[in-house]
């Protein structure tokens, strides 16, 4: 295991921002932390720099490739940093820039001229800014000064990569341009690297593994994929993507609408997500979910429809251009929602 956190818990005064925390990283891979503002991501990628001190107990640790460095300097950590607002030092050219790190080391930690100018063209051919060396930061775009920064972490070839939303204050084509190259050199370098992010798409998109972080708690860790198609519970589901709430019963294995105000026992709650709903004009058994069409948005890869409910609670459909084209159903029409994999979650999170 390249990074183990073991209960780290740390409070600022009376307020607890991580609660018991444990969290393994295996080598090389791509961590996402996720979650909303102020659940303790950037807490906890700060702790493990050691930037940042948890509470001291007896069961707290944090471990590098199975040694303790609960007490070691953030220098000892040997650490790449690259946070949200690409500090380049403005007033070095990219090429300095990328080599302090290694100008600044002493002695013989300090590589020879010739060693450094080596290693700094070689991370400016990685970040694809070849001839850009002797460019300033402010005559790069914000993109560029993001790969900057990357390279300069990457400089004093850390053991471990830390980011925090490094992409957070770029407009969303350079990001998901960045995401995407960022997921390609990964693959090549292969560094166990963490980042923070309250994206769920640039999560899923570019993370190994996805740890999803809420009021200082892991809800859950996981793939990608686990955490999209199998959440743990209804915060799972709802951060990860738009999702709907019905409330019914099941009935053999299907959903069955009942109007929430029935007196008829306790109903359930059911998730689904807007693409694992089918729409109909009819009601056959009475069983399905009546709405009203409130916009219908077709310039997308899937139509995208949005229903009320008998309380004007918004349900939100996404059903293939095919699909649509056998009712075409319009603003004002009457139709009928079945959740066709429906969700029950153990835990009452209301979301
Ligand atoms: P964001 O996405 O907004 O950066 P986050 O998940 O990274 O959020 P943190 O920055 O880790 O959240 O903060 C977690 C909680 O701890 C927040 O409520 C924050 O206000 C609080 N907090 C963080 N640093 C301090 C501090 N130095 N003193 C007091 N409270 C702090």
């Amino acid at each position: 295991m390249s990074i183990e956190v073991k209960n780290i818990t740390k409070t600022y005064g009376k307020f607890t921002a991580l609660k018991n925390v444990s969290l393994e990283i295996p080598d090389g891979k791509l961590v996402a932390l996720l979650g909303p503002s102020g659940g303790g991501k950037t807490t906890l990628l700060r702790i493990i720099a050691g930037l940042e001190v948890p509470d001291k107990k007896p069961e707290t640790d944090i471990c590098f490739r199975g040694k303790s460095v609960l007490n070691a300097h953030v220098a000892e950590r040997q650490i790449g940093f690259v946070f949200q607002h690409y500090a380049l030092f403005r007033n070095m050219n990219v090429f300095n820039n990328i080599a302090f790190g290694l100008k600044v080391r002493r002695g013989k930690e300090r590589p020879t001229s010739s060693g450094i100018k080596q290693r700094v063209m070689e991370l400016i051919g990685l970040i694809q800014l070849d001839g850009m060396e002797n460019r300033y930061p402010d005559q790069l775009s914000g993109g560029q000064r993001q790969r900057v920064a990357l390279a300069r972490a990457l400089a004093i070839e850390p053991q471990f990569l830390l980011l925090d939303e490094p992409f957070g204050a770029l407009d969303a084509r350079v990001r998901q341009n960045l995401r995407r190259w960022l997921r390609k050199l990964h693959d090549e370098i292969k560094l166990t690297s963490i980042f923070v992010t309250h994206d769920q798409e640039e999560a899923l998109e570019l993370a190994d593994r996805v740890v999803v972080i809420n009021a200082g708690r892991i809800e859950q860790d996981g793939t990608p994929n686990e955490v999209f198609h199998h959440p743990k519970n209804a915060f799972v589901m709802d951060f990860l993507g738009n999702v709907n709430l019905f409330h019914g019963r099941a009935d053999a294995d299907r959903f069955v609408y009942e109007h929430p105000d029935t007196k008829n026992g306790t109903l359930e709650r059911f998730f689904a997500r807007p693409h694992e709903i089918d729409l109909r004009p009819d009601n056959p058994d009475g069983t399905c979910f009546p709405a009203t069409v409130k916009r219908v948005q077709l310039a997308a890869s899937v139509v995208k429809i949005e229903l009320l409910d008998h309380n004007s609670k918004e349900i939100y459909v996404e059903i293939p251009h095919e699909e649509y084209g056998k009712f075409q159903f319009k603003v004002g029409d009457s139709v009928f929602a079945v959740p066709k994999k429906p969700i029950v979650f153990k835990e009452d999170y209301s979301i």
